[in-house]
């Protein structure tokens, strides 16, 4: 009989390994089913730029039933509410129970507020297209408002955290504010863009000369950074800092940290403090075998002993490698243990510019790695067999 093979969330660990399990597996072996909260696969590497306005919403949703046509997947769109591995079945919000044989738990990661007063309650994340969307109207609404109000803090916008979204956004918004301001008739000079970070620098894992010419290069277009400044409350219309400043703000942008998901702690996985499933070198639990953990909701030590930052590169990766175990789980076969192969970390820097590296050691920046990281997305979608599935 078919096993039943269930993969819970459609980004990129969850998308990946149904499309590479499914390419290994007949339909006789077993029957693969996809749930996702949504009916669109969302590219949140390129979140920022729809927050800012720089890239339709349209353009970051992949029906996923375009790329799973023909392919012998079954999608179910479904909200999960429940995994309970003891009894191998998982519960949705409409009530249905999928029992499983292996369950790929795939659900992306959670922001992380660090018990901030006040950052939950008013601040943004960008986690999803559609709080991309709800940040674009914001900023558009704080420029249609300031020309009647003439209040300052309408045109001051903070960016929460200085790590690798953080700066995407950051750059993206230096880019599009002198756009907004423009198209309203308000004048740039009285725009503000804090970056505050509680460590002392921007980036953090990346090489010294890049940061320095993604600060300047941000800088240069008018960025304020406040690094080593703690921020300790957020309330309505002001940002206070542990040095005992304010900045009056009507819009905080929180990218400052993530967790594993809630559903994962919940359903009795072993996790670390930030909530991530431990997983073996198979990518399985460590409490449960038959279940595999992917991308941002687990936490996998590279060679040096460290954890992997979470990134789609890792995840897109993971799930490969887990539609390949799942292969073996049912075939048999020797499964090779996980090893990411991380190529190198572009961050972009709006629309013109980016830092990295590539090619594991290759230094980047400027136009050539913009492309570069351009390329990147390009090749992913073709990967995915999404060039043209946009909804
Ligand atoms: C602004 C920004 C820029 C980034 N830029 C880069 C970059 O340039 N390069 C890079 O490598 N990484 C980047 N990252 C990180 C990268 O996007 C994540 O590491 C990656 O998305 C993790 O993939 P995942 O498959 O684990 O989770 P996700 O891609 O988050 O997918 C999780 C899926 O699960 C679904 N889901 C969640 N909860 C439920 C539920 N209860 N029921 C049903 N479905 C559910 C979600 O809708 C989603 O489809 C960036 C992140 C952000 C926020």
């Amino acid at each position: 009989m078919a096993k039943q093979i269930v993969i819970l969330g459609a980004g990129y660990a969850g998308l990946l390994c149904a499309l590479e399990a499914r390419k290994r597996l007949s339909g006789i072996d077993a029957q693969i089913t996809l749930v996702n909260k949504h009916t669109y696969h969302q590219l949140i590497t390129q979140l920022h730029e729809t927050a800012a306005g720089a890239r339709s919403d349209r353009s970051i949703r992949i029906s996923i039933q375009n790329v799973i046509r023909d392919k012998n997947i079954e999608f179910k769109k479904g909200i999960v509410q429940q995994i309970v591995p003891a009894d191998k079945n998982v519960v949705l919000d409409d009530g249905t129970t999928l029992p499983y044989d292996y369950l790929v738990v795939a659900l992306g990661s959670e922001a992380e507020y660090f018990g901030i007063t006040g950052l939950k309650d008013h601040a943004f994340i960008l986690k999803s297209v559609n709080q991309a969307r709800l940040i674009r109207a914001h900023i558009e609404s704080c420029f249609a408002r300031y020309p009647y109000e003439k209040k300052s803090e309408l045109l001051r916008f903070v960016v929460g955290g200085a790590g690798f979204s953080g700066i995407e956004l950051v750059g993206e918004l230096a880019d599009a504010l002198p756009n907004y301001a423009k198209d309203a008739g308000v004048d740039m000079s009285l725009v503000e863009l804090y970056n505050v970070e509680a460590a002392p620098g921007i980036l953090p894992g990346f090489d010294e000369e890049l940061v320095q010419r993604a600060r300047t290069s941000l800088e240069e277009r008018g960025v304020k950074f406040m690094t080593g400044m703690p921020i300790v409350e957020v309330a309505p219309g002001v940002v206070h800092l542990k040095n005992g400043q304010s900045i009056a703000t009507q819009t905080v942008v929180w990218t400052g940290g993530v967790r594993g998901n809630q559903l994962v702690i919940n359903a009795g996985f072993e996790t670390e403090p930030r909530g991530r499933a431990k997983v073996n070198e198979f990518l399985q639990s460590t409490n449960y075998s038959d279940v595999y953990i992917l991308g941002d909701c687990s936490f996998v030590l590279g060679n040096e002993g460290r954890p992997f930052p979470p990134t789609a590169q890792l995840a897109w990766q993971m799930g490969s490698a887990a539609g390949k175990y799942l292969y073996h789980d049912i075939k048999g076969g020797t499964k090779v243990p996980f090893n990411a192969n991380i190529m190198g970390s572009l961050a972009s820097l709006g629309r013109k510019d980016a830092v990295g590296k590539v090619l594991q050691s290759y230094k980047m920046y400027g136009k050539m790695a913009y492309v570069a990281k351009e390329a990147s997305q390009i090749r992913y979608l073709a990967k995915i067999g999404a060039m043209f599935a946009a909804r």
